[in-house]
């Protein structure tokens, strides 16, 4: 395979290897270069698979300057790889200033799919999955995490954050303390690893689960929690909103909402609201 000059957006397992896709092997093995999150980390994952490219350090502190220095060796015709530690590239992880830079350049950047554990977690954990907003990582500082919460609170898809165990505890808390104890949400834990779980439940249920679980503080997590839902949702039977969303089908929103409310006797403001908020 020749690969053409690009740079080589390419996702790594999250813990299984065999989530390397063969295009990703390929991809790596043909560049001229890698830049990696740690050169360490990735030498272990690239000698597994008898992938000899140089590799160069790109992380958060050098990523800015080091970005120029890698537009020489596309303009020098060179193609170049963008890997991390774990998962997809840029996704809580470094390589948005190169991309975005390697783009001003006027070099074409080609994405792979692969890895990435918000996306692995909510497939599998029965939380809607039609609208969500991934949140990355909350703030360590115990005020600026309320205030964030404070902000999503209302937010009606569904919610993804990754956690790490010594702060779990303490996000576990906050999302009680702000979101409330009755919420559902999913905890997935070691995705494609030995111990992976998936714990669902409230929030205080899950809160309390892990509080007296060590194990369950251990590895890597993603915490999940269903959207907010409005008290004038709470009354619309799910048929009504099945008819709803099919009439969406044929006619506008709001003649649609005022046929089902005239089927169902419910408000008409209720299901236009509903219908606005699902996108229909
Ligand atoms: N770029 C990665 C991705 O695409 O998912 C994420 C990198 S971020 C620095 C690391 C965080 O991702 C972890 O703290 C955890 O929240 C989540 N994560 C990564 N691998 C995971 C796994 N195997 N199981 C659960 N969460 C994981």
């Amino acid at each position: 395979m020749s690969v053409s000059v690009a740079l080589y957006i390419v996702p790594t397992p999250i813990g299984n290897l065999g989530d390397l896709t063969p295009r990703a092997i390929e991809v790596l093995s043909t560049v001229s270069l890698i830049a990696c999150e740690d050169t360490r980390h990735s030498g272990k994952l690239l000698s597994h698979f008898n992938i000899t490219t140089r590799t160069m350090a790109l992380h958060d502190h050098n990523e800015r300057a080091r970005a120029q220095w890698f537009i020489d060796k596309l303009q020098a015709g060179e193609s170049v790889a963008l890997i991390s530690d774990a998962g997809t590239p840029l996704i809580s992880d470094p390589g948005y200033h190169l991309v975005s830079q390697v783009r001003a350049a006027g070099f074409q950047v080609v994405p792979l799919p692969g890895a990435c554990a918000a996306i692995t977690a909510l497939s599998a954990s029965g939380l809607p999955s039609d609208r969500f907003s991934f949140e990355g990582f909350l703030p360590a500082k115990d005020k600026a995490r309320t205030d964030k919460l404070e902000s999503l609170k209302e937010d009606s898809r569904t919610l993804i954050f990754y956690e790490s165990p010594h702060r779990i505890l303490y996000s576990l808390a906050a999302l009680e303390q702000v979101f409330g104890a009755e919420r559902p949400m999913v905890m997935a834990r070691e995705l494609t690893k030995t111990f992976e779980t998936f714990l669902s439940g409230t929030i205080g249920e899950i809160r309390q689960q892990v509080e007296a679980d060590p194990n369950q503080q251990k590895g890597e997590i993603v915490l999940m929690c269903h959207g907010h839902v409005c008290a004038d949702d709470d009354a619309i039977p799910a048929k009504a909103l099945d008819t709803l969303q099919r009439l969406c089908g044929e006619l506008p929103l709001k003649k649609a909402a005022a046929i089902t409310a005239d089927i169902y006797g419910l408000k008409k403001n209720a299901l236009y609201k509903q219908g606005l908020e699902q996108g229909w």
